[in-house]
């Protein structure tokens, strides 16, 4: 099933997903197993595979040339996707970016992933390459998640890159897309932003997962401000479990989000970072039940790769 038809199933029940990292090149399917397993009793609705471009550096060679070197891979997504998705029998929603990626690359992961019954997506721009400053898209790449969205809704009507193609099969994606309650880093103010994320479900995008949020009355906001601005799709909210004081520091800085007073002095008393995790559970916990109660349609977990924390928040919730 698609998102929206797990959403539109749902009889008034509140869903989860499990966001997860594909592990880095040299682990195996083991890590994936680990993060999935606990978690699988719960029923996930379905679960989220993140997408990461390479990471590049520049070395500067003796002759004064730089040298550029890749540093860092993570195994496809694609496959590590149909993976999860035949091994545990469950749904899968993988990401797909714009950065790294031609416009032909993304046409050819989409034809593997409609082909192996893949069927929802969640489409982002990416963020900056490291050491970049700003994004740059790839050459003949998508520039934003809009250009994306575009691409995949011009499949689902059967129109590929190629004219010539012989085939040209229409898909059946369903489209996410991601929205920020605290506005994304970048745009200059939160009006601008909601009004590309308009210009995303307006191109076709059928529901958004927002980027993680702390403080429940600015999910309650920003869900406002999109239903007054025409925006009609569900709405997931993103719930990452803090598990490390450095994110005391770390998030704000890299998400642009605010921490509540209450939870930075709850962590700030932790003495070590066990305490943080079970601070960052508790938290969560009284998050979801909030939104539950609200009637959110799915809850998104950020796993980051573990979810011992993310069991405890299930197993207290659902
Ligand atoms: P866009 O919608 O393209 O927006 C990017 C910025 O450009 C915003 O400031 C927006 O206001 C502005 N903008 C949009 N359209 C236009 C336009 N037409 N003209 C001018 N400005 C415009 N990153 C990964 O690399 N891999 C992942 O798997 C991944 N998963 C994520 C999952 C979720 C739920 C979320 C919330 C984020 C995820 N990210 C992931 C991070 C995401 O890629 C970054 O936040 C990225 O910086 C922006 O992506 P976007 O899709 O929101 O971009």
């Amino acid at each position: 099933m698609k998102v929206t038809e797990h959403i539109a199933n749902r009889k008034g029940r509140t869903l989860f997903t499990l966001e997860l990292l594909p592990p880095l090149k040299g682990e195996n399917f083991e890590s994936i197993n680990q993060t999935i397993d606990p978690i699988i009793e719960f029923a996930p609705s379905f679960i989220d595979v993140t997408y990461h471009r390479e990471e590049i550096v520049y070395k500067q060679r003796e002759d004064g040339l730089l040298e550029r070197r890749t540093i860092r891979k993570r195994p496809g997504t694609v496959g590590i996707s149909a993976a999860i998705k035949f091994k545990y029998n469950i749904d899968v929603v993988p990401h797909l970016i714009c950065g790294g990626f031609s416009r032909e690359e993304t046409e050819n992961a989409l034809i593997d992933l409609y082909f192996l019954g893949i069927h929802s997506l969640l489409l982002l721009r990416g963020d900056n390459a490291v050491g970049e400053k700003v994004f740059r898209p790839e050459k003949n790449g998508n520039a934003y998640a809009i250009d994306l969205v575009r691409q995949v809704i011009e499949m689902n009507k059967g129109n590929y890159m190629e004219e010539e193609l012989l085939n040209p099969n229409p898909t059946d994606f369903c489209i996410g897309i991601a929205g920020y309650p605290e506005k994304h880093i970048e745009a200059p103010n939160l009006t601008t932003d909601l009004a590309h994320l308009k210009e995303k479900v307006d191109a076709g995008a059928d529901y958004i997962v927002t980027q993680m949020f702390f403080d429940n009355a600015k999910f309650f906001a920003f869900e406002k401000a999109c239903r007054e601005a025409g925006i009609n799709v569900p709405i997931i909210p993103g719930l990452k479990p803090m598990s490390v004081k450095s994110q005391l520091s770390v998030l704000p800085k890299t998400f642009s989000i605010d921490l509540p007073d209450d939870l930075v002095k709850a962590v700030e008393k932790c003495t070590d970072n066990q305490q943080v995790r079970q601070v960052g559970v508790e938290w969560a916990i009284a998050q979801s039940k909030e939104l539950i109660k609200h009637g959110v349609p799915v809850l998104h977990f950020y796993s980051m790769g573990k979810s011992d924390n993310i069991r405890k928040i299930v197993k207290e919730v659902f």
